[in-house]
């Protein structure tokens, strides 16, 4: 039987050491790490993720200051929050929840959040950073996959991954930290060719693509490890909605080790934002 990656155990443990870490900064007499939420209109599943993360950050010790504004806020009076967020030393990170309006254009607003401060790590600078291996703010999503594949691997030197998807936020960095490490990374995506036979060859599949259940039994290796990123929310045949991943986890027994969905890397990417927050936060006060 493969392995279960316990991602909510996973994340429990980040976000302990993030609040002690906080306790740490706070009885050195510095101010509580804290965390601006910006959320443009009222898309729902917005909404329940920015719930969810103000929440956490409440355990935490974090700080969150949430800036919810109307779904026709002007262009200028976001841009014009972000730089006032920018400058104020008592925020450390700003996080724009996604997707904006249609009005705003995401990658403008995106670089303008202060790099330092950009706890999502999309910024170019960020980007730059991860790419060419100088630090920098890590996208939580794959920095919460490289834990979870750490709890079961070493020494990625020389191991076959294969990543499905490209996007900017998990396909792209998730590839740039594995590199980093040393492993062989295979990039693949929509267009690409007997995709099953590629997988096969891999010690590490990173599926990053919202196709639930793509990777199916036949595309594992044995003893290959299988991270699935993927959220995918269906109705049932009782009319029952639920989240499902991009792999056929009943069909991966021959794994050593896989992630469910729920339960897997979601956890871990709020976890790593707390963690990011209080990074940046340790940052600045060596700035
Ligand atoms: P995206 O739509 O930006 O990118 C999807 C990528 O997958 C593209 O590169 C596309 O070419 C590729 N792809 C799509 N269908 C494919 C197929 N049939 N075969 C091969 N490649 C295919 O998506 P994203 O933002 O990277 O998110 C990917 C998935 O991960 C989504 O289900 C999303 O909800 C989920 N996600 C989860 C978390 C989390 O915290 N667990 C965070 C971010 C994204």
């Amino acid at each position: 039987m493969a392995q279960i990656i316990d991602g909510k155990a996973l994340a429990a443990q980040v976000l302990a050491r993030t609040a002690a870490d906080v306790a740490e900064i706070v009885a050195a007499g510095g101010d509580a790490p804290g965390l601006a939420v910006i959320l443009v209109g009222n898309d729902p599943a917005s909404e329940v993720y920015v719930g969810r993360k103000i929440a956490q950050c409440r355990k935490a010790g974090i700080r969150s200051i949430e800036h919810r504004l109307a779904a026709d806020t002007p262009q200028e009076v976001v841009l014009g929050l972000i730089d006032k967020l920018n400058a104020d030393p008592k925020i450390h990170g700003i996080l724009v929840q996604l997707p904006l309006p249609r009005h705003i254009d995401a990658a403008l607003v995106l670089d303008r959040i202060d790099p330092g401060k950009d706890v999502d790590g999309f910024h170019p600078v960020n980007v730059g950073r991860l790419s060419t291996g100088t630090g920098g703010l890590v996208p939580c999503t794959p920095l919460g996959v490289m834990m979870l594949l750490d709890s079961v691997i070493e020494d990625y030197r020389g191991l076959n991954v294969v990543v499905i998807g490209k996007s900017n936020i998990v396909g792209k960095p998730v590839s740039m930290l594995l590199l980093e490490r040393e492993a062989t990374v295979t990039v693949t995506h929509i267009e690409t060719k007997d995709l099953p036979d590629v997988a096969r060859k891999a010690d590490v599949i990173v599926a990053a693509a919202g196709a639930p259940h793509l990777v199916r039994g036949y595309w594992v290796k044995p003893g290959a490890v299988v991270i699935d990123v993927g959220i995918t929310r269906v109705v049932d045949h009782d009319g029952n909605t639920k989240i499902v991943g991009d792999c056929a986890t009943h069909e991966l027994e021959h794994a050593k080790a896989v992630t469910p969905v729920p339960g897997g890397v979601g956890p871990m990417t709020i976890a790593c934002l707390l963690s990011n927050t209080v990074t940046a936060a340790k940052r600045a006060a060596v700035a």
